[in-house]
């Protein structure tokens, strides 16, 4: 079946939310086609979300929805990475269920792919950030840090809130990797990016499932799966303690030789001290680089995506 517009909506007790982002989205829907469908997936949510899905699912027969339920609570990144596998549309928007990303938004992402054939993704991002100026000034910090360390541009303020083509998406759930962080896996796949701003809304009921820890846990799993910098510590640790080492011996050699005075003999322990530190770290560097190589073997990443392929059969058809 053709189905123009796929809405993933990723949903963790969000029963106050839920209908009212149906409705939204039918009435956003409504002007730009008719051809769509929305997907909730449940993501192991222990309050009336499953309920009043299935209320809603019951309802709306005019509606294509799908819900995916999970057994268990497996976070948002599982969930967007079910509603992608489930999704059939030509374009496919990630959304959330909460209603701070408007869905007339991801009909306006849908409008820029359809007038924009060079563009394979559009990315909305919040014009301006509603939270606290610590919390924002700490994801912009990350992400400018995370691009830096891993060479893949993390565009400041972007969120999981886009809209894709089909060939996107299924590059994305063709990456089988476990410990999966989409805004890392949005940059890594590359295509051509629109980047849109969007004014986000207040949550409409319950609450952020942020929390402090969880955000860090967050950053600290896209580091570790983005980057190999933390296990470049030891080796950069071996250097900086080996010319610690050294510039100590010289000096206590300098000192006995060319002075009147003599080194104290613990110049040269903590010389040697160092030394072996030194030597130490940078075998646990080298073992940290093939660490750093089966860590990124494992994850099974293509090797390159091609976009688009041109050959003389191509040429030959539109010859005829
Ligand atoms: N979400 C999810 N699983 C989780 C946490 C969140 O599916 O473990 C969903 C949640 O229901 C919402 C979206 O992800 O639709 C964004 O979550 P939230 O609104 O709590 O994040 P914030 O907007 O505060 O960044
Ligand atoms: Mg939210």
């Amino acid at each position: 079946m053709n189905i123009k517009h796929s809405l993933v909506v990723p949903c963790y007790n969000e029963e106050g939310n839920v209908e009212n982002f149906l409705n939204e989205a039918k009435a956003a829907m409504a002007g730009y086609t008719d051809s769509y469908e929305i997907i909730f997936v449940n993501d192991g949510s222990n309050d009336g979300t499953d309920k009043n899905l299935k209320k809603i699912w019951h309802e709306n027969k005019d509606v294509r929805i799908k819900i995916v339920s999970f057994s268990r609570n497996f976070g948002k990144e599982a969930a967007i990475y079910a509603g992608l596998s489930n999704a059939n549309g030509e374009y496919i928007t990630v959304i959330d269920a909460d209603l701070q990303q408007d869905p007339v938004y991801a009909v306006q992402m849908g409008k820029i792919l359809d007038e924009n054939p060079e563009y394979d993704m559009v990315a909305a991002y919040q014009a301006e950030r509603k939270e606290g100026k610590l919390k924002s000034g700490l994801k912009t910090l990350f992400y400018k840090l995370i691009s830096k360390a891993s060479k893949i541009d993390f565009v400041t303020d972007a969120s999981d809130f886009r809209t894709m083509r089909r060939c996107v998406a299924d590059t994305i759930v063709a990456l089988p990797e476990y410990h999966r962080f989409s805004k890392g896996i949005f940059s890594w796949v590359g295509y051509n990016t629109y980047t849109m701003p969007y004014d986000v809304r207040d949550r409409v009921s319950g609450e952020t499932k942020w929390s402090f820890m969880k955000l860090l846990r967050y950053a600290l799993d896209g580091i570790v799966a983005y980057t190999d910098l933390p296990l470049k510590l030891p080796l950069y640790t071996s250097i900086f303690t080996g010319i610690l080492s050294l510039i100590v011996v010289i000096c206590a050699i300098i000192i006995d030789v060319f002075s009147s005075h003599i080194a104290s003999p613990w110049a040269y322990l903590i010389g040697a001290v160092l030394f072996v530190s030194s030597l130490i770290c940078a075998m646990i560097g080298i073992l940290a680089c093939y660490i750093g190589k089966i860590h990124s073997e494992v994850k099974h990443r293509p090797i390159y995506i091609a976009k688009e392929i041109l050959t003389y059969e191509n040429d030959k058809k539109t010859d005829n």
